[in-house]
C-alpha cells in the first residue's frame, strides 16, 4: 500500500476545493474552523503547524465532517455551538442558530429594563436572548418559555454554562398558555417564528433544510405568533411593561395593523 501522507495545509486546501465545489460561501473559513474543531485547536495552530502530518483516522473523521458541510448542513450544527452576544451558546438541529440580527433584540432589551427587571423570553430556544439579558443584568430574573422540550434542555444548559441558572425558570409552553396569566413580567421578548410558508422555499438550505420548522415558521403569512404576543402580552406586563419582537423586514405594516392603540404605545418599529 502506498504510504500517503498529507498535510495539515494540503487537507485544508482539499477540503476548500471540495466545499466551494459544493456551493459553500466560505468555504476556506468553514475547512479551517472544521479541523481546527476536531483537532481542538484554534486557527493560529492549523497556521503555525502547516506542515504537520494528520493521523488516518484524523483525515478519515475530517473528511466526514467536510461532506456533511458540503451537503449544507450548517457549520454550527456540526461543531455544537454558535457565538451571540459575545457569549458562547450551545446549539443543535432542535433550536434556531442565533443570528447577530437578535442581538438588536437584546441591545434594545437592555435599553429598556431596570437593574430588578422580571422578564419573559417567548420562543426560548438556544436562551440567547434571556441568557444574555440575564448575564448583563445581574439582578433581573427571567422566565423563559418554548413549546419544544428538547429545546429546553439546551437552554438550560446554556443558562449554567453562563451561570444564570439560579435567576432564570424554563417552562414548557406555547406562549403563554402554561404559565400564571397575572401583569407580573417588566419585559416579554420574543424571536418568534415569523417566516411566512410561502417563503420557505426560497431559503438558503442550511436553514430550510436543517433549522427546526416550528422555530423559522408559524405556517401561512408567518404573523400568527406575532399578533398572538400582541393581543396576549398585555395581560402579563406590567403597566410600565414592555413586549418586544422581532420581526420580519417586509412585517412592519401588517404588524401595525394589529396593534390595538388603546393597549399599546407603539414606541418603535426599526426599519433596516
Ligand atoms: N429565541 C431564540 C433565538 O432568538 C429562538 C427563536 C426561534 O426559535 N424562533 O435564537
Amino acid at each position: 500500500m502506498e504510504n500517503v501522507t498529507v498535510s495539515i495545509a494540503a487537507i485544508l486546501l482539499e477540503a476548500a476545493r471540495f466545499l466551494r465545489g459544493a456551493g459553500v460561501p466560505d468555504a476556506s473559513f468553514d475547512a479551517g474552523l472544521l479541523l481546527g474543531h476536531l483537532l481542538k485547536r484554534d486557527r493560529t495552530f492549523l497556521i503555525t503547524h502547516a506542515e504537520e502530518v494528520l493521523t488516518e483516522a484524523q483525515l478519515e473523521n475530517f473528511r466526514e465532517l467536510v461532506a456533511r458541510r458540503a451537503s449544507g448542513e450548517p457549520l454550527q450544527y456540526i461543531v455544537g455551538h454558535q457565538e451571540f452576544f459575545g457569549l458562547d451558546f450551545e446549539v443543535s438541529p432542535q433550536v434556531l442558530i442565533p443570528r447577530p440580527e437578535t442581538e438588536l433584540l437584546v441591545e434594545t432589551a437592555l435599553d429598556l429594563i431596570k437593574e430588578s427587571a422580571l422578564i419573559c423570553d417567548v420562543g426560548t430556544g438556544s436562551g440567547c436572548i434571556a441568557i444574555s439579558l440575564l448575564y448583563k443584568v445581574p439582578n433581573a430574573r427571567a422566565e423563559a418559555l418554548d413549546i419544544s422540550a428538547e429545546a429546553l434542555q439546551i437552554a438550560r444548559r446554556n443558562a449554567q454554562k453562563h451561570s444564570v441558572d439560579n435567576r432564570i425558570e424554563f417552562k414548557l409552553s406555547d406562549c403563554f398558555n402554561e404559565i400564571e396569566i397575572s401583569p407580573r413580567f417588566d419585559l416579554v421578548v420574543s424571536n418568534p417564528p415569523y417566516i411566512a410558508e410561502s417563503a420557505l422555499p426560497g431559503l438558503q438550505r442550511e436553514v430550510r433544510d436543517h433549522e427546526p420548522r416550528i422555530a423559522l415558521t408559524p405556517g401561512g403569512d408567518g404573523l400568527s405568533v406575532i399578533k398572538r404576543l400582541i393581543r396576549e402580552g398585555h395581560l402579563v406586563l406590567k403597566t410600565s411593561g414592555h413586549l418586544l419582537i422581532e420581526i420580519g423586514f417586509d412585517q412592519p405594516d401588517a404588524v401595525q395593523e394589529s396593534v390595538d392603540e388603546k393597549i399599546w404605545k407603539l414606541v418603535e418599529l426599526e426599519y433596516w
